[in-house]
C-alpha cells in the first residue's frame, strides 16, 4: 500500500509499496480517505514522545471506506463509509469491562502505540472500532471525530458546571476550538477564548466565541480584571495555561486539564484547589461517546469542517508533515486526504 512512513532519521517519507496491515478473520480492512495530522504525531517525529519506534506509520484520526470484511466480522459490508476509533483493547480486563478500554494494559492506539495508522492507505480493525459516517459528512469531518471524542469526554465530565455557566478556554488550537463549541452546545452562557495567534483567535470568533483575548496584545489582568469563570479549560499545553486556569476559575468552579505540557514542574497548588473548592477533570478518550460526537456534528452543533485549515494530498503530505515537525509550517489543523484506490488504479 501507499504510506507516509516515519523513519529513524526523524523525517517522514512517502512509500509506494509498504506492507499492508494483516487483517484477521474477525476484522475489517478500511481504505483510509482522510487522516488528521495531530501534534502527537509531530511530538513522536521530533522524539519528544516515545510511544513507538520508527519505521512506523503514524495517524490516529481517520475515516474511510470498508475495503474488505473478514469471514467472522459481522455487521459491515464493503463500500460503507466509516469513522475509525483507533483504540485497540483486549475487551475483557477490568478497565475494558468498565468502559475504559484506553487504559487496557494489553491494548494501544493505531498509529501511536499499537499498529499501522492512517498515514497508510489501509488499516485493519475489529467492527467494534467502526462507526458509520453519515452521507452528509465528509471524510475530513469523519477524521475529526477522534479529536472531538476526547474533548467531548472532558466536556461531559464538566457538563453540569458548563450548563448556564461561563467558560474560559486557553489555547485556540483544534482542541480549544472544539472545546469552545462544545461548551456552547452544552449550554454555556459566555465563552471566552485566549491565545497568542490572531488567525486562530479569528477562527474562534467565527465559530462562536463571545470574546477572544490575544495575549500578544493585552494581558489577562487588563482584559479580565476580576472576572472569574465557572469552568476554565486548559487546551494550550503550557504550564502558564494551567496557572491561568487556577487564577481565573471561580470559587466552586471546575478546571478541565486537557493539554499535555511535558513539564514536571508543579503547576497546581493543592491547597488552593481545596480552598477554592475546585473540581478538576481530564479526559484522554471517551469510548462511549463516538456516536454522540457524530450526532453533534450532524445536528450542526459543532463545526469541525472549519477547524481544518489545510488539506494535503497524499503527494504533498510528507513534505508538509516534515515542515510542521521543523516548525516551518504551523497550520491550525492539517488533513491528509488519500485518493480513492480506484482512481489510482486508473492512473
Ligand atoms: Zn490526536
Ligand atoms: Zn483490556
Amino acid at each position: 500500500m501507499r504510506a507516509i512512513v516515519w523513519h529513524e532519521d526523524g523525517r517522514v517519507r512517502q512509500a509506494a509499496d509498504w506492507p499492508l496491515p494483516a487483517m484477521e478473520d474477525d476484522e475489517a480492512l478500511v481504505e483510509i480517505r482522510a487522516e488528521g495530522v495531530c501534534m502527537t504525531d509531530i511530538h513522536m517525529i521530533r522524539g519528544t514522545l516515545d510511544f513507538a519506534k520508527p519505521p512506523w506509520v503514524l495517524g490516529h484520526e481517520m475515516s474511510g471506506v470498508i475495503a474488505a470484511v473478514g469471514s467472522k466480522a459481522k455487521g459491515w459490508s464493503v463500500g460503507e463509509r466509516v469513522v475509525v476509533d483507533p483504540v485497540v483493547a483486549c475487551g475483557s480486563c477490568s478497565h475494558c469491562q468498565r468502559g475504559k478500554k484506553y487504559l487496557c494494559e494489553s491494548g494501544g492506539e493505531l498509529g501511536t502505540t499499537y499498529g499501522s495508522g492512517g498515514y497508510g492507505q489501509y488499516v485493519a480493525v475489529k467492527p467494534a472500532n467502526l462507526y458509520r459516517l453519515p452521507d452528509t459528512m465528509s471524510f475530513a469531518e469523519g477524521a475529526m471525530m477522534e479529536p472531538l471524542n476526547c474533548t467531548l469526554g472532558a466536556v461531559e465530565r464538566a457538563a453540569a458546571a458548563i450548563a448556564g455557566g461561563s467558560v474560559i478556554v486557553f489555547g485556540p488550537g483544534p482542541a480549544g476550538l472544539l472545546f469552545m463549541q462544545l461548551a456552547r452546545a452544552y449550554g454555556a452562557l459566555r465563552v471566552v477564548l485566549v491565545g497568542m495567534e490572531e488567525e486562530r483567535l479569528a477562527a474562534g470568533r467565527r465559530l462562536g466565541a463571545d470574546r477572544t483575548i490575544n495575549l500578544q496584545a493585552e494581558s489577562l489582568a487588563e482584559a479580565l480584571k476580576d472576572e472569574a469563570f465557572d469552568v476554565a479549560i486548559e487546551a494550550s499545553g503550557s504550564v502558564q495555561g494551567v496557572q491561568d486556569c487556577m487564577a481565573y476559575v471561580a470559587k466552586g468552579g471546575t478546571i478541565v486539564l486537557y493539554g499535555l505540557n511535558g513539564s514536571d514542574r508543579p503547576s497546581i497548588h493543592s491547597d488552593r484547589v481545596v480552598g477554592k473548592d475546585l473540581t478538576i477533570v481530564t479526559c484522554i478518550s471517551a469510548p462511549l461517546l463516538w456516536q454522540k460526537g457524530i450526532e453533534l456534528v450532524r445536528a450542526g452543533k459543532v463545526n469541525v469542517k472549519d477547524i481544518v485549515s489545510h488539506t494535503l494530498s497524499f503527494d504533498e503530505a510528507a513534505a508538509a508533515v516534515n515542515d510542521i515537525a521543523a516548525n516551518r509550517f504551523r497550520p491550525v489543523k492539517a488533513m491528509i486526504v488519500h485518493a480513492q484506490a480506484e482512481e489510482e488504479n486508473d492512473a
